[in-house]
């Protein structure tokens, strides 16, 4: 097959590991960075250009695009293209964009009853107090909804301290989310792997002492770890109410079950690798030979 990664960097891992699996595997295989393509959207004959060359219709069998969350918009314009010329996307445009809007991934998720913490959204609360009612009290953590890697979620142990985040994060005119604090996590959550409807590889990740964020550039530790039956439904169902073939399942290990914290498009697959020691890029290339035919993406750039 004739494999596009759109990427802005092929040195990543995860880049040059999916890269090297598809090569491995006898595929062809480009990196394209998507912010260098251009795209003439009027055209009956959609088609993309990059640097000198034209791509036109069937030119590329599938795509596994890895967008950033900065660039969201452009890129997932971008891989709408790719779909509207025939080439399956391993992840759909709009499934990556639903999964991008934070607010939107969690009321779907609420919606079809997948298990998630207590969380309420705001953005200039009159009623601060009954915002921190409204998910049981201090402690409880706060969120920058624009945050990743762990930046801009934040502890507050007392009402006191909740009150004061929140009226910063007021102060900056940022969307935040305000959450039950999972005091039983124990500072770890648990990233599951899910490609084609399996979890194929999970990992516990905790975090260092006297921190409640685990994430591995804050400091975590990440380990194999033993999926509960319940777990594994979970993520799985996680991943298909956002319509993502590959994606990365956060979990928090609560005491009423697993809770989802988040779904992510582009998962990294160091941690995970390394952690598991699976092949989880081949795994991904395995899944896109199974399933990428011709407009094989369900929604062909519509929507
Ligand atoms: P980011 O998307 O920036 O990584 P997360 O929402 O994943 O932010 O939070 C970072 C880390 O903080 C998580 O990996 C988890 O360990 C911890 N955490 C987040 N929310 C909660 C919560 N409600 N209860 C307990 N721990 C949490």
């Amino acid at each position: 097959m004739n494999i596009a990664i759109l990427s802005r960097n092929p040195r990543l891992y995860s880049t040059s590991r999916l890269e090297a699996a598809a090569i491995q595997r006898g595929h062809t295989v480009r990196v394209l960075d998507h912010l260098r393509c251009f795209m003439d959207i009027s055209s009956d004959n959609p088609s993309i250009h990059y640097r000198n060359e034209e791509f036109l219709k069937t030119h590329f069998d599938a795509i596994i695009p890895r967008i950033g969350a900065s660039v969201t918009f452009y890129g997932t314009a971008v891989v709408r293209q790719f779909e509207m010329m025939g080439a399956y996307s391993v992840n759909e445009s709009v499934a990556i964009t639903r999964s991008r809007d934070k607010l939107r991934s969690i009321q779907l998720l609420s919606r079809k009853n997948v298990g998630i913490p207590i969380t309420a959204f705001a953005h200039s609360p009159d009623d601060v107090d009954g915002l921190i009612r409204e998910v049981g009290g201090a402690p409880l953590v706060i969120k920058l909804l624009e945050g990743t890697q762990g930046i801009g979620v934040v502890l507050a142990e007392t009402k006191k301290a909740a009150e004061s985040v929140i009226q910063a994060f007021m102060g900056l005119e940022s969307n935040i989310l305000v959450q039950e604090f999972i005091k039983e996590a124990g500072g770890s959550d648990i990233r599951c792997l899910v490609v084609g409807g399996k979890v194929i590889a999970a990992m516990q990740r905790q975090a260092p002492e006297g921190e409640f964020r685990s994430n591995l550039h804050r400091g975590g530790v990440a380990n194999v770890v033993k999926l509960t039956s319940q777990e594994r439904a979970t993520a799985v169902k996680a991943a298909k109410v956002m319509g993502l073939n590959v994606c990365g399942v956060d979990l928090l290990r609560s005491e009423r079950g697993p809770l989802v914290m988040e779904v992510n498009s582009s998962p990294g697959l160091r941690g995970i690798e390394e952690a598991t020691g699976k092949d989880v890029a081949g795994m991904i290339i395995e899944f896109i030979e199974k399933n990428a035919k011709p407009n094989r993406t369900r929604t062909k750039g519509r929507g």
